[in-house]
């Protein structure tokens, strides 16, 4: 099968912004140049009317609940929302039920992958069984079997030295540990930001402690065991702060920021309703300057969703009552663009570099490169159309966001994973 794409804007791996064609042939780009149509007869030909075209996005933090939850998300439902925000890579986290702690669990769970999931897939395995105890997995088995990383995203790894020898032993097996990190006895029932809106409100807080004093701990753990420390959703200065004093010291430190800590502060909660309730939660106006510049001078690596959908009902309650987590996958260019680049805070070429290559080199994924003879995972986005956040357009279960309703640049248009279209606005195939 040969396709081609034609008379698009190129973001081409080194981002340069090149005007042109990209010719696909056995899921492969096989060339990049100006009028390819003359040199061969294709199967297809899509005019992508000077549209943007970027290798496919890549997503270190999503939640997909297949096994145990799958009233709130599938992975076929949540690798179709993936490819409709333009994603083809992402990174599955593992609080499941069950929990893929052991080897069959885990090639139990790749199977389901294999069978339901329209993009790429790396799941990882936890840190503890269960999450919850300190008993380590076997973290080389798991790796054999292709975790990209250890992580209990959605707790906190509360003992010191269980994290010291989990550490010591990704090291061995050459992964990194993938943070949340919250220090549940700094939690005191906290529900939202600990500032002036939760105490209008009347609600519990959460101290910016809670997220940096252990990241503090951790990054000195890093230090000590030289292993690749990854930190999930970063939200306070001082998490910022410190991870930048860490790289600077030389401690195999990265980040990634989503783009909800990057657009609203706790100053946008207008009520106490689950929709604004999400872990870490959203901060202050100076923390969320610190993630800018954190982005802008190389301290913060990459930008992930932490797409983490629930049922409408669960979240249709207060913030005491309902779950932590917002949807992300599917707004997360358009949102980032609209904030950022159209306000020249970020440049295009920034954001792309934050959205591919940056977070596939943090877990040497083969994901992130538009260039000849990689696979063809490619994301085109429509620049100069304004649209609307939508719940009923998501093709994730859940629409739990703050950003519904929203007026945004930067609709997906279409997504191909191994040259083959994977979600597509209908013109796009006139
Ligand atoms: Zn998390």
């Amino acid at each position: 099968m040969t396709l081609l794409l034609q008379n698009g804007q190129i973001m081409t791996r080194g981002n340069r912004l090149i005007k042109g064609d990209i010719w696909i042939e056995a899921g492969k780009i096989k060339a990049i140049g100006q009028d390819l149509a003359r040199s061969q007869k294709f199967v297809k030909i899509i005019d992508l009317k000077e549209q943007l075209v970027t290798a496919g996005l890549v997503d270190l933090h999503v939640h997909f609940r297949e096994p145990g939850f799958t009233y709130k998300e599938t992975i076929k439902t949540g690798s179709l929302a993936a490819a409709r925000g333009g994603f083809t890579t992402v990174c599955a986290m593992p609080n499941l039920a069950p929990v893929p702690d052991t080897a069959q669990k885990f090639q139990d769970l790749k199977k389901l992958i294999i069978r339901d999931s329209v993009v790429k897939i790396h799941q990882y395995a936890p840190i503890t069984s269960n999450l919850n105890s300190d008993d380590l997995v076997d973290m080389s088995i798991l790796s054999k079997l292709g975790t990209p990383g250890f992580t209990n995203d959605g707790v906190g790894v509360q003992t010191a030295g269980t994290m010291y020898l989990a550490m010591k032993e990704a090291k061995k097996n050459k992964r990194p540990i993938v943070a949340h990190t919250e220090d549940e006895s700094l939690l005191f029932g906290g529900c939202m930001h600990q500032g002036v809106t939760s105490e209008y409100l009347g609600l519990p807080g959460i101290i910016s402690a809670t997220e940096s004093s252990q990241i503090a701990r951790d990054l000195i753990l890093a230090e000590e065991t030289g292993v690749h420390y990854h930190v999930c959703h970063v939200s306070t200065k001082e998490s910022v702060r410190l991870i930048r004093e860490a790289k600077l010291a030389g401690v195999k430190v990265t980040c990634e920021v989503c783009p909800h800590h990057l657009i609203l502060t706790d100053r946008d909660i207008t009520k106490d309703h689950g929709q604004f309730k999400m872990n870490p939660p959203l901060r202050s106006e100076e923390d969320r300057q610190a993630l800018i510049n954190g982005l802008l001078d190389g301290t913060i690596d990459c930008i992930a969703t932490d797409h983490a959908p629930h049922g409408s009902d669960e979240k249709n309650q207060s913030m005491t009552q309902a779950p932590f987590g917002i949807v992300g996958s599917e707004t997360a260019f358009s949102l980032i663009y609209t904030e950022f680049v159209k306000t020249n805070t970020f440049t295009l070429e920034q954001v792309i570099d934050w959205l591919t290559i940056k977070p596939a080199m943090i877990l040497n994924l083969p994901a992130g490169r538009l260039e000849i003879g990689q696979p063809a995972d490619l994301a085109i986005f429509n620049l100069t159309e304004t649209y609307q956040i939508v719940a009923d357009d998501f093709l994730s279960k859940a629409s739990n966001t703050p950003f519904l309703n929203k007026e945004v640049l930067g609709q997906t248009v279409m997504t191909l994973v191994d040259g083959q279209i994977v979600w597509s606005k209908e013109e796009m195939l006139e």
